[in-house]
């Protein structure tokens, strides 16, 4: 039997200093906890910002986001999730049938 994912596992991350403002991964989430903030960083952008809500550890906003290292997907314990490449595989293949 396979075993339900838990979700709440995961956290997305977002380092506003990498954020180029362009506001792709906000779009890209299925889960709408992403959007724009208020605050402005040191090179002048608006950066994304995580809302509450649950993160799917899909890696949407990951693949989107235009910037290395602007976002990163955590598991609960503050280790990088190593399935979210294959998550995101997974649901593009999805789409695509
Ligand atoms: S990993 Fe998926 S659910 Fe979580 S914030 Fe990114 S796009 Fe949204
Ligand atoms: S996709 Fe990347 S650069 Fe664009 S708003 Fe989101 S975190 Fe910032």
């Amino acid at each position: 039997m396979k075993e339900k994912r838990d979700d709440s596992r995961f956290v997305a991350v977002i380092a506003p200093e990498q954020c180029k403002g362009c506001g792709k991964c906000v779009l890209a989430c299925p889960r709408k906890i992403l959007k724009m903030g208020a605050s402005i960083n040191s090179y002048g952008f608006r950066y994304a910002v995580c809302i509450e809500g649950s993160c799917a550890g899909c890696g949407s906003c990951f693949y989107s986001c235009p910037e290395p290292g602007a976002i990163t997907i955590y598991l609960e314990d503050g280790r990088p999730d190593p399935d979210a490449p294959a998550k995101e595989k997974e649901r593009c293949q999805k789409k695509r049938k």
